[in-house]
């Protein structure tokens, strides 16, 4: 058999295997596999963020105790004072009532901000406990689907690894130059051999030039054309 002739049968086989090769990529049972994964690692990756949120809650809320306490102590001190030595002035009257209004008011902003915080934290919580849930569903359906494609899967595999064997046998025979060009071609245009059609290339239907044809006829077995770049053969 001619190199073209191999060539032609070749890719023939190539596309083929490339084929079932997309099939297997673009199966729904691997897609909706895919998504729900995506899906699982999308809630862990929320979990986490929704833990260390609450971790820096926690923090702060220790912080506001200790200063709740710091200020309560402050104002119990202050009291002591007004009792043991009580203002005798009312610029010194208004000073001690001007510091209990200080530490009053920081206290109050402090239990604010605790309450925003317990707020915050049943918020965080709740919406933790609709990920779980989601996430146990979710994970059940993956583990099935995953179960169910892994058959699909290794038929699949088989029968792709059937057909690549043939492509490989086919290739045997064929110039390593030659070769080389097809996979050169293929990078860009698939399939990347075509047949002449009526003058036109069989690939992008472009008509070819005249000499072109005058090759062809003069018995050049292969060109390519200047269009899309396939090599066009003549069988
Ligand atoms: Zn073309």
């Amino acid at each position: 058999m001619e190199q073209i002739e191999l060539l032609w049968e070749f890719q023939q086989a190539d596309m083929e295997a490339d084929t079932l090769e997309n099939e297997m990529k673009r199966s729904p049972n691997r897609l909706a596999l895919k998504k729900n994964r995506d899906f699982l690692v999308e809630q862990q990756t929320a979990v986490k963020q929704i833990e260390e949120e609450v971790a820096q809650m926690l923090d702060r809320v220790d912080v506001i105790r200790d200063a709740i306490v710091m200020q309560q102590d402050q104002l119990k001190a202050l009291q002591v004072r007004l009792t043991e030595a009580p203002p005798t002035s009312l610029d010194e009257a208004r000073a001690f009532s001007q510091d209990a209004q200080r530490l009053l008011g920081d206290i109050a902003s402090y239990e604010q901000e605790m309450k925003r915080i317990q707020q915050d934290g049943a918020e965080h919580e709740r919406i933790q406990k609709e990920i779980v849930i989601k996430f146990s569903r979710v994970r059940t359906e993956y583990e099935a689907q995953k179960v169910a494609y892994e058959d699909e899967y290794r038929v699949q595999m088989k029968a792709l690894e059937d057909k690549r064997r043939i492509v490989q046998e086919k290739g045997k025979e064929i110039d390593p130059t030659l070769m080389e060009r097809y996979q050169a071609i293929k990078r860009h245009c698939v399939p990347p051999v075509a047949k002449l059609v009526n003058g036109q290339c069989g690939g992008c239907f472009m008509s070819l030039p005249s000499v072109t044809l005058r090759n062809l006829k003069a018995g050049a077995k292969l060109i390519e054309c200047e269009s899309c770049g396939r090599m066009i053969i003549q069988l």
